[in-house]
């Protein structure tokens, strides 16, 4: 049962990519309410479910209030782009260092197309100036994008930091027209 339809999507994106592994640490950027991080808590085996498997860990952040959730750490009311929530974050992973980042973060539409899409392609810089901080060499990241006039330049940056970089498109967010997702793989070593 999950906190809302959007899990479906990391899901369809997960079940195809296979970058969410018992053991590896996650990081959830705008993680309210919280459905993302439930299928990462399951996949990373962050509650130890399965005994016999390596145990992850998963935290998630977002500007509102997160409900708890077992297996996940929240920072709950922490902006991403916030040095506090650097700090934070880095307390709470192990060894300081994640494996995955993802991020679902949208800002609150305007309805002005080109200016929602600048404001979250702001937003996808902003995960990847955590992943400059934190993300292991190897590792990888998701991040959701509306299309347009920036959408190349943030690939041209993504590209410059990850080996393998692709855009999908889950059937599950059909709905949402302009919504794509950035995966990204690889981790280049800085
Ligand atoms: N993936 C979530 C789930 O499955 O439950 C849904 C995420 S929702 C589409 C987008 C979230 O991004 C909102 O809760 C919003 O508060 C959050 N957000 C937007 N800007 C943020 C920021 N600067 N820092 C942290 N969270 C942010």
């Amino acid at each position: 049962n999950y906190r809302c339809r959007s899990a479906f999507k990391l899901i369809e994106i997960d079940d195809k990519y296979r970058l969410l592994k018992p053991g590896l640490s996650v990081i959830d950027c705008g993680a309210a309410p919280g459905a993302w991080s439930q299928v990462a808590v399951q996949r990373v085996n962050s509650t130890a479910e399965s005994a016999d498997l390596p145990k992850g860990s998963v935290v998630g952040i977002d500007l509102l209030r997160i409900a708890p959730l077992d297996g996940a750490q929240f920072l709950s009311n922490h902006d991403i782009t916030a040095p506090l929530t650097h700090m934070a974050l880095e307390r709470l992973l192990p060894e300081a260092r994640a494996d995955v980042i993802l991020s679902d973060m949208a800002p609150n539409a305007s309805g002005l197309r080109e200016l929602d899409h600048e404001r979250l392609v702001t937003m996808c810089l902003s995960a990847l100036d955590l992943a400059d901080k934190v993300l292991r060499p190897g590792g990888s990241l998701i991040c959701k994008y509306w299309d347009g006039a920036l959408a190349h330049k943030l690939q041209q940056r993504l590209s410059s930091m990850f080996q393998d970089v692709r855009t999908v498109k889950p059937r599950a967010s059909r709905k949402e027209s302009a919504e794509l997702f950035f995966l990204a793989r690889m981790f280049k070593m800085r």
